[in-house]
C-alpha cells in the first residue's frame, strides 16, 4: 500500500505564510525539491482557498501497520528473527556485558544490548523526563467515487496549531486527523473523541464542502515529542549498551528509519554524524 503522491503544506494564515516563505528559501538553499503555490495557483490547481502553500512532488503515503508487520515477517523468514509479542518488560538490571530484562510473566531475557523503542511509554526506562505526551485524533470516511476526490489525491496538512491533515486511501476513503491536545490520561483522551470527530468533519467541509464525507471509523492515540521537536536516538550517557529511540512526534515514519540506521551503525562501530543531532547530549 505504498503510493507516491504529491504533498501540500498549506499556510493557515499570514503568519503561516511567512513561515512557509522562509521554509521555501531554506529548502531551496539545501537543494531539496520544493515548489511554492501562491493563492491564485493554489485555488486553480487544488481548489483550496488559502494564502499560499509549499508543494512537494517527492512525497508518498503508506499503510504503516502493513509496513511494520511486513518488515517483521520479512526478517523472521530471512534471518530467523525471534519475535515475542504481548511481552511486557517490567524491570531491567545491568549485568557485566549486558542486561537482564524481566518480563511481566516472570521470565528473564539476557542480552548484550537493549534498544528501548517503547513509544510514549518509554519514560519509565529513563532517569529523567525528556518527552511531552500528546493525544491526537483521526477519522476515516466511507469510500467515495474516485472522481469525487480532490486533485492529485495529494497529502494536505497545514501550519495552524493544532493542525489538520488529510489524505486518501487506496480504497478511495479519506483519512483526516489532527486536533492534538496535551495528554493527561487515557479516559480524558477518549472522552474527547466525539467532540473531536465533529470538529475534524467541520474542518474538512471547510476545505471541500462538495465531497461527501461520511465517517466510517474514528480513533485516537498518544505519541511523544520533545522540547526541540527532534527525537532522541542513541545511548543514555553512561549506559553504553542501552539505546533509546523515542520522541518522534508526528513523524514516526521518517524518524524511526533514521533511528534504525543510527543504532545499527553504532552497533557496527560505523561513525554517524547524526549522533550529534539526535543524541541525548545535544
Ligand atoms: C492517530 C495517530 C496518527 C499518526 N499519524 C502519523 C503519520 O501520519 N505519520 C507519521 O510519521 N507518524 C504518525 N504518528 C506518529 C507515530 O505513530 C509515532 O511517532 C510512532 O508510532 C512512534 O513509534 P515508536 O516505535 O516510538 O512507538 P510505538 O509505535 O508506540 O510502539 C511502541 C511499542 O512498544 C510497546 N511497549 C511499550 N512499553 C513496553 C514495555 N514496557 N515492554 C514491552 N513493550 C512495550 C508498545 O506496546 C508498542 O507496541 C501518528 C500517531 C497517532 C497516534
Amino acid at each position: 500500500d505504498f503510493k507516491r503522491v504529491s504533498s501540500i503544506y498549506l499556510a493557515s494564515d499570514k503568519r503561516g505564510l511567512n513561515m512557509l516563505e522562509r521554509e521555501y528559501d531554506i529548502r531551496r538553499k539545501h537543494g531539496l525539491p520544493v515548489g511554492f503555490l501562491d493563492a491564485g495557483t493554489l485555488f486553480s490547481t487544488h481548489h483550496i482557498e488559502g494564502p499560499g502553500a509549499l508543494k512537494n512532488r517527492e512525497a508518498a503515503q503508506m499503510d504503516c501497520y502493513k509496513a511494520a508487520t511486513g518488515l517483521l515477517k520479512h526478517h523472521i523468514k530471512k534471518s530467523g528473527l525471534s519475535l515475542f509479542s504481548h511481552t511486557e518488560i517490567v524491570e531491567y538490571k545491568e549485568r557485566r556485558g549486558g542486561y537482564a530484562l524481566l518480563t511481566g510473566d516472570g521470565m528473564t531475557i539476557r542480552c548484550k544490548y537493549v534498544v528501548v523503542a517503547a513509544g510514549f511509554e518509554a519514560g519509565k526506562f529513563l532517569p529523567r523526563r525528556v518527552m511531552n505526551l500528546i493525544s491526537t485524533y483521526a477519522l476515516v470516511s466511507q469510500p467515495v467515487e474516485p472522481s469525487q476526490l480532490w486533485p492529485e489525491r495529494c497529502l494536505i496538512w497545514e501550519t495552524a496549531q493544532p493542525y489538520f491533515y488529510m489524505r486518501t486511501t487506496l480504497d478511495n476513503r479519506m483519512m483526516i486527523g489532527g486536533e492534538d491536545v496535551e495528554f493527561r490520561n487515557p479516559e480524558r483522551r477518549d472522552r474527547l473523541l466525539r467532540w473531536k470527530i465533529r470538529r475534524l468533519e467541520k474542518k474538512f467541509k471547510g476545505f471541500y464542502p462538495e465531497i461527501p464525507f461520511v465517517v466510517d471509523m474514528a480513533w485516537c492515540g498518544t505519541f511523544s515529542s520533545t522540547d526541540d521537536g527532534l527525537p532522541y536516538i542513541g545511548p543514555w550517557p553512561g549506559r553504553k549498551r542501552m539505546f533509546f529511540a523515542l520522541g518522534y512526534g508526528g513523524n514516526g515514519i521518517t524518524f524511526s528509519m533514521i533511528a534504525a540506521q543510527l543504532i545499527k551503525n553504532k552497533l557496527k562501530g560505523i561513525k554517524d554524524e547524526r549522533e550529534n543531532v539526535f543524541g541525548f547530549e545535544r
